[in-house]
């Protein structure tokens, strides 16, 4: 089985600065991370090799510190790892992001499986992995959240629904995007840390791909972020202290006063 896992790096805080003018993210001098969510889609796309054997490659759009997020996924269990790099992709939006992605997945050749997290904790669409099927022409599965078994090229997946889920069979190849319930992801192992170091990790650029120049970067994406706002939080947060008997009784007494005082009971 082979699976290609699209993984994004995101800032590790919410409290993500935007670029007024140009309605892009200010990532300098902030911390980054796998996105959580495509922990748990490494999670699945390693289980998948180790069930029915196979291979799981790693595949990042980003800036070259990218490569951290690649060589941890090589840490946890990925056999291999490939960055797409290059300043024609920058400002993407999630239509010009996914159009790469599915350019790279064409340049590996048949994959069974592609597996995205359900969605990054910066831009939050969602869009990217179906984008990325949609491209490709594959059936998309959304909001994985079981993998029951593969059969004869034919995969039984269970997917979240508002108040239940449904059991869905789809032939590969297919994307699928995962949802937290899908496993538990594992750590990376000492093994695995010292492999991921010592990995060369291939650079793909524009030109490595078969891609129309129009329709990457900020200047191929069909949406701009024309105005951005952020919500004036009304509520004012206080904190007490409670961390012995005297403190705590007074935050009790405090609170009750409070509620009091504004006439909530
Ligand atoms: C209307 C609009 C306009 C935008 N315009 C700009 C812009 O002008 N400039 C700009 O910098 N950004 C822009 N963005 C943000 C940019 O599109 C997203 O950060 C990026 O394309 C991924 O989208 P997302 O974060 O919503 O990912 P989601 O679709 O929420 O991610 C779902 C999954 O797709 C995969 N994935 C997503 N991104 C990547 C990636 N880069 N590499 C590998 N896998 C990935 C992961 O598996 C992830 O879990 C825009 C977003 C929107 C909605």
């Amino acid at each position: 089985m082979r699976i290609v896992v699209p993984i994004k790096q995101v800032p590790e805080t919410d409290n993500v600065k935007m670029d007024e003018q140009t309605g892009t993210m200010i990532r300098e001098g902030v911390e980054s991370i796998i996105n959580p969510l495509d922990l748990y889609a490494i999670e699945l796309a390693i289980t998948l090799k180790e069930q029915y054997s196979g291979e799981v490659t790693a595949i990042s759009m980003g800036p070259s510190q990218a490569a951290k997020a690649l060589r941890e996924a090589v840490a946890m269990g990925c056999d291999s790892a490939v960055l797409l790099s290059d300043k024609a992709f920058a400002g993407a939006d999630t239509w010009a992001t996914a159009y790469v992605l599915q350019a790279a997945v064409r340049r590996m050749g048949d994959v069974d499986f592609i597996i995205c997290g359900e969605r990054a904790t910066d831009g939050e669409t969602g869009q990217v992995g179906p984008g990325i099927a949609a491209f490709l022409d594959l059936p998309a599965v959304t909001y994985v959240c079981r993998f029951e078994d593969f059969q004869d090229g034919r995969a039984k997946v269970r997917r979240m629904v508002e108040g239940g889920w449904q059991v869905l069979a789809v032939q590969a190849p297919a994307l699928l995007t995962v949802v937290k319930e899908i496993s538990q992801p594992r750590l990376p192992t000492l093994r695995g840390k010292q492999r991921a170091k010592a990995m060369e990790i291939p650079l793909w650029k524009a030109e490595d791909l078969d891609v129309d120049h129009g329709k990457i970067g900020l200047s191929g994406s069909p949406t701009r972020v024309v105005k951005i706002n952020r919500p004036k939080v009304a509520r004012q947060g206080r904190k007490l202290k409670a961390d012995d008997d005297k403190t705590t009784a007074t935050a009790v007494r405090t609170v009750v006063e409070l509620i009091k005082e504004k006439g909530l009971f």
